[in-house]
């Protein structure tokens, strides 16, 4: 079933200039990119995107990085795309992931790890409504 997904490249990623080799892989993947923007998130965006995590020992360092830079937010859509896209990514700690996933090949540690993906669909939704109107994904 064809389905979306929220992917971030991270201020990580951005400022060493891999965004376009994010966007290669993204795209031999298979996904079509329904939506892309670069955003500076404030600190106050950064903490209502991760809400999910605000009880988390690294919530405070997470918002802040961030918040610390430009990053690129796109919806990625595919067949089993949620999940096609995390395993993409690989693990979140880049030290147990994958050989050939962006984590792996990217990430510079388990907090600075190059890519965002949706965990489910309920947060994929969320998500996707966080960044992007529904008039901005007409097909
Ligand atoms: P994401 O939601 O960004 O796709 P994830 O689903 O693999 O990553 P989560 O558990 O949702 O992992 O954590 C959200 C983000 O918080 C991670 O991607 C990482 O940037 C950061 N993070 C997670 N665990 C830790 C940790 N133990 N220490 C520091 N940062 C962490
Ligand atoms: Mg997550």
């Amino acid at each position: 079933m064809t389905e979306r997904t929220l992917a971030i490249i991270k201020p990580d990623a951005v400022a060493r200039h891999l965004a376009g080799a994010i966007i290669q892989r993204v795209e031999a993947d298979g996904f079509a990119i329904r939506a892309m923007r670069r955003v500076e998130l404030s600190q106050a965006q950064a903490e209502g995107f991760y809400a999910v995590h605000r009880e988390r020992p690294f919530f405070a360092s997470l918002t802040r990085f961030m918040a610390s830079g430009p990053a690129i937010v796109m919806v990625l859509e595919a067949p089993d795309a949620i999940r096609k896209w995390r395993s993409a990514m690989g693990a979140t700690d880049p030290a147990r992931a994958d050989a050939g996933t962006i984590r792996k090949q990217f990430a510079e540690s388990i907090e600075r790890n190059a890519t965002h993906g949706s965990d489910a669909p309920d947060t994929a939704a969320f998500e996707i409504g966080y960044f992007f109107a529904g008039c901005e994904l007409v097909p």
